[in-house]
């Protein structure tokens, strides 16, 4: 049995919750506040990726009741569920309800006026209920759902071979199974180089369920060439698909699935001038940042 105290307690902590729709599994998430114990659990578990990404997803999960349609009363998926049946771009949106329930802030940020007779420099404070517009959300529309869904790019190969790259969402669960084969010091070099958290050839494997290469004008068959393998599938992109044949896939990619991505971001006064600023944020890699280097480093002025 709860002490009262421990009642009271329990029942202040769940007075605050933040609802965020979860585009892409179609469902409402109910988001609940960070507590003090939770910024020490990701801290411990930096010493992998995988672990730090399990314990995000942990996180994450333990902090979030979905509504799987209008009028229903919020539930908990079982762990596993929530894994497979979210995808990664929900999880942008999950960070966004628990930065908002937990803090309301990002904090104020430098600015300067891109006007050329102007430049004024100025801080100003963003607020997370400022990154929704109207165009923010766009809703999975596909028959199927997203984690049942793949999406068949061919990219012909000289005249010769075509790759057929069965592409998809991918879920939650997907992006730690990428995250167990990569060390830390390939995710803190990957940061340190190019912002994000994957290479290009990690987020190909990250996209992809299946790659096959066959001659042009013979059809797939039990005998073309394929992998599923994860391992495969990043050695492949890391030594043997040509580049031109990896921009032309992030091209068709981004064509058919840019649009479900969500758009955080505010327009931005200045103050002298009245020019219109847009920032934008990727909010997991501001969320990753905050957690793996504190408050200082992700991009906040105190
Ligand atoms: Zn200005």
């Amino acid at each position: 049995m709860l002490s009262s105290f421990l009642k009271a307690a329990e029942i202040v902590s769940n007075i605050k919750k933040q609802e965020v729709p979860l585009p892409i599994s179609q469902k409402m998430g109910l988001i609940t506040p960070l507590r003090v114990g939770d910024d020490l659990s990701l801290k411990s578990s930096l010493v992998s990726p995988v672990n730090y990404d399990r314990e995000i997803t942990k996180l994450l999960y333990n902090h979030t009741e979905v509504i799987l349609s209008e009028g229903q009363e919020p539930i908990k998926e079982n762990f596993e569920k929530f894994c497979a049946t979210i995808s990664n771009i929900d999880k942008v949106c999950l960070i966004w309800g628990l930065y908002k329930t937990t803090y309301e802030t990002l904090g104020n940020r430098q600015f300067e006026c891109s006007k050329e007779n102007c430049k004024q420099k100025f801080k100003q404070e963003i607020l997370l209920e400022n990154l929704i517009n109207e165009d923010t959300f766009t809703f999975w529309n596909e028959e199927v759902p997203f984690y049942e869904f793949i999406y068949p790019i061919e990219i012909e190969y000289e005249n010769k071979f075509i790759y057929c790259f069965e592409s998809k969402i991918p879920s939650i669960r997907d992006n730690n199974v990428l995250m167990s084969n990569l060390s830390i010091d390939t995710l803190q070099n990957n940061l340190n180089k190019t912002g994000g958290i994957f290479t290009k050839q990690e987020q190909m494997a990250l996209l992809c369920k299946s790659i096959s290469i066959r001659e042009k004008g013979s059809l797939i068959t039990a005998d073309t060439p394929k992998t599923e393998n994860l391992q495969e599938m990043l050695m492949t992109f890391s030594n043997y698909i040509p580049h031109v044949v990896s921009e032309e896939f992030f091209i068709k990619y981004r064509d058919k699935f840019d649009k479900y991505y969500p758009k955080f971001y505010t327009n931005i006064k200045c103050p002298n001038c009245g020019d219109i600023i847009k920032f934008q944020i990727d909010l997991e890699v501001e969320f990753f940042r905050r957690s793996v280097f504190g408050r200082r480093e992700s991009g906040e002025e105190l």
